[in-house]
């Protein structure tokens, strides 16, 4: 007690000499929670620690502040640095800094990844002991949201943060917030040192549809039958080579059948760009003289019809965080149904895109665009009342609705590794960073038979709560969309209400469901009866966001084996901020690993690290950044898996090699590989007169590099363990 007491001591002193630089910042006193009223000038303070599992292990101490002059002025908790108060032993700990003669509060909290958040007392721990022992009865002040980036999702998160009573700053605020919105990307707003974003760094970048089908590439090699719910796409040009052949092979075979394919443009949005094709031929490889970034997807030929439309499903999925892993589901979706009755692809109805491509931005130009206020008709309809339509017509949409569960989180779970690697790259733990979540929007296709097809992840889902009317002819405007309004508001009021600040519960994680494929239980199906929140939010509705994982964890936690190889990488990269291995560190991981062998030696691990990396390289020319990125590790980790575990499957290998290499203690990094450690430009001697497509030398640093490109790049073409052994060993 006493040794935490003087900790606190400590603490108390850098928070002195932070408040007083706290002092020139502009204070907003609207946001500052009102405190004591005791007219006593000795000050208290709460410190009330959390275990690292949850538990409330609270430790309420109390001790004078020796320098009252020093939080003079108010002082926000989140103007302190990390470095501040992360010394403490408790891994999870929040501190309630409490001057009563000014009621100036200073608050923190540091995180198990040693990052400093800023909190505020919750709900169960809204009282302060004074060093007389008086409880003091202290008014919780609203959450704080800082708007100014939002966007087009402002006005649903202006109607949200209404519904809640917190507090809006729309042109933001000098000292933190509790939230920060942002429209599009994690760095819309730099600098952000405590609190939480409602964007993951890397996301964007993830999500772009070539990113997303390697991800989903990569899943599928090693679980093709769980992975079945992406359609089979190739990536041009790299592919363009298979994707001929195979389409030659096909059609050789049987001369009757004609598939089609669709193509979609990298990084594009709102079917921009989208064209089918019957034949390689049509593709459209070049945008002038540069050969153009895109996705060539099987296109689904039977979809579920419903008024002779073809329709899709927005669903809304909210990543509460990644580490843990948690996955929220909203029940209500929207649906998007195209404007012309649907054929099967001809040749002569390929480019009639209000029958192929369900999206709104396309289809609200069509001349059969019907706009309903209703839920269940028109162009745009919720979720809950199509599923409702098919089951009035008999369908097993509780079988429906599990699919899609497993769909969704199968689909994260293919994109985390990469997240993960953003994540401690941009937020290194131990520095001063927020916290993340996201909203993101599946884009799911029902199959004739009911099977649900991931079309695309959208990291920024469209959240406009109006849509665009045409007034008179030629003149369009926008007008409130209650379908959209409905869903929405509901989407982001209760993420909201899942991250309050206040309101932190420990994860449920106890009771994982087990076993069988029915994940759903809860149908959202309209008409369902709305009940009152179980929790003490007034009159808010139940939340629309159902956990589905961990909840399910048993079913799916076998698929998160590139989630292990990348804490692989991670922990081989070395340097923090950054996202490529270099050499070296891949020498010392081999090393430590002990994969080398005499016919496997350290010149064959040279050969293979400059043969992944420089076709990785060389396949993204606009990539500045040095050295091997994690999906050409995990090329390497295949190779390695199937060079040592000849007789196994795939994956089988995959988990071999884990075991042995997460058995071996961390990195021994020499002096000289430190310096080399990461992206280095300095190469093994062995392996200096390879030439790499490396290296813009100016782009030193390593968030710099990472900026300056976003994509991680993939060969057409995995490394067979046959093909390389000709090359490497020797
Ligand atoms: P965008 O980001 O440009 O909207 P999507 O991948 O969502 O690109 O595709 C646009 C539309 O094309 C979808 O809403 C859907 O209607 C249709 N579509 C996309 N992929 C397929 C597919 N594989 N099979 C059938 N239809 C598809």
């Amino acid at each position: 007690m006493s040794d935490h007491y003087g900790k606190v001591k400590v603490q108390l002193g850098q928070m002195k000499s932070l408040g007083e630089d706290a002092e020139k910042e502009e204070v907003d006193s609207e946001g500052e929670m009102p405190v004591s009223a005791s007219p006593d000038q000795s000050s208290c303070i709460t410190t009330t620690g959390t275990d690292a599992l949850g538990s409330s292990n609270v430790c309420k101490q109390t001790g004078k502040i020796s320098s009252k002059n020093s939080f003079s002025k108010p002082v926000q908790g989140s103007a302190i640095p990390a470095h501040a108060v992360k010394n403490l032993n408790t891994p999870i700990c929040e501190y309630t800094l409490h001057n009563k003669g000014t009621g100036k509060i200073l608050q923190g909290k540091s995180e198990s990844n040693g990052n400093y958040v800023a909190v505020q007392a919750s709900r169960n721990t809204q009282e302060s002991f004074c060093e007389d022992g008086f409880k003091l009865p202290r008014k919780r002040r609203p959450v704080m949201v800082d708007t100014s980036k939002a966007k087009t999702s402002l006005e649903a998160l202006k109607l949200s943060i209404k519904e809640l009573k917190w507090k809006e700053f729309p042109l933001g605020r000098r000292i933190a917030c509790d939230i920060y919105w942002h429209g599009v990307s994690f760095h819309d707003n730099e600098n952000i040192v405590s609190g939480q974003v409602n964007k993951f760094p890397g996301m964007v970048e993830m999500l772009r549809k070539i990113n997303l089908s390697r991800a989903m590439r990569t899943m599928q090699e090693l679980f093709p039958e769980e992975y079945d719910f992406y359609p089979r796409s190739w990536i041009l040009p790299e592919e363009y080579q298979q994707f001929s052949a195979q389409i030659r092979m096909v059609k050789e075979r049987d001369t009757t059948v004609s598939p089609t394919f669709i193509v979609k443009p990298d990084g594009g949005s709102q079917g921009d760009g989208i064209y089918l094709i019957r034949d390689p031929s049509d593709l459209k490889l070049m945008v002038g003289a540069q050969p153009k970034q895109a996705v060539v997807q099987e296109y689904i030929h039977k979809p579920l019809l419903i008024d002779k439309l073809k329709f899709d499903i927005r669903l809304y999925v909210l990543i509460k965080s990644l580490e843990p892993l948690e996955i929220y589901i909203a029940k209500e979706g929207l649906t998007r149904f195209c404007t012309e009755p649907y054929q099967e692809p001809t040749q002569k109805n390929l480019s009639h895109v209000f029958m192929h491509l369900t999206n709104y931005s396309l289809n609200v130009h069509s001349g059969n665009f019907v706009h309903s206020d209703s839920q269940s008709t028109g162009s745009k309809r919720t979720l809950s009342s199509v599923l409702y339509r098919l089951a009035a017509k008999g369908v097993d949409i509780k079988r429906v609705w599990s699919d899609i569960i497993a769909l969704v989180i199968k689909s994260v779970i293919a994109v985390v590794p990469e997240l993960k690697l953003h994540y401690q790259a941009d937020i290194p733990p131990g520095k001063p960073g927020p916290t993340c979540f996201q909203i993101l929007g599946f884009d799911i296709l029902l199959m004739k038979n009911l099977k649900p097809v991931l079309l695309e992840v959208n990291s920024n889902p469209s959240m406009r709560i109006e849509h665009e009317q045409e007034v008179a002819p030629g003149v369009s405007e926008y007008v409130p969309s209650p379908v959209d309004e409905h869903v929405k508001v509901g989407v982001i009021r209760d993420t909201l209400r899942l991250m309050d600040p206040f309101n932190k519960k420990p994860t449920v994680t106890s009771q994982p469901r087990a076993g069988g494929s029915d994940h759903g239980e809860e149908i959202p199906v309209d008409g369902e009866a709305q009940g009152r929140s179980p929790d003490n939010t007034g009159n808010l509705p139940p939340l629309c966001l159902k956990q589905v994982y961990p909840k399910y964890t048993k079913q799916f936690n076998h698929l998160r084996l590139v989630e292990r190889i990348a804490a692989l990488f991670i922990r081989f990269l070395g340097v923090k901020g950054n996202m490529r291995l270099g050499p070296t560190a891949f020498r010392t991981f081999i090393r430590t690993c002990k994969l080398s062998n005499s016919n496997f030696t350290m010149a064959s691990v040279d050969i293979l690290y400059i043969d992944i990396t420089r076709r990785w390289s060389c396949a993204l020319p606009e990539s500045r950044e040095a050295g091997m990125g994690l999906q050409a590790f995990v090329e390497a980790f295949f190779y390695l898996a199937g060079r040592k575990f000849k007789s196994l499957l795939l994956r089988e290998q995959v988990v071999a090699l884990l075991d042995l290499c997460e058995a071996h203690p961390g990195p021994q990094f020499s002096v000289e590989d430190r310096r080399s450690l990461s992206c280095s430009r300095v190469l093994p001697r062995a392996i200096k007169t390879q030439t790499l497509c490396l290296s813009n030398p100016q782009l030193n640093s390593p968030a710099a590099q990472r900026r300056a490109t976003s994509q991680d790049c993939r060969p057409h073409q995995r490394l067979k363990p046959r093909t390389l052994r000709a090359n490497v060993e020797n």
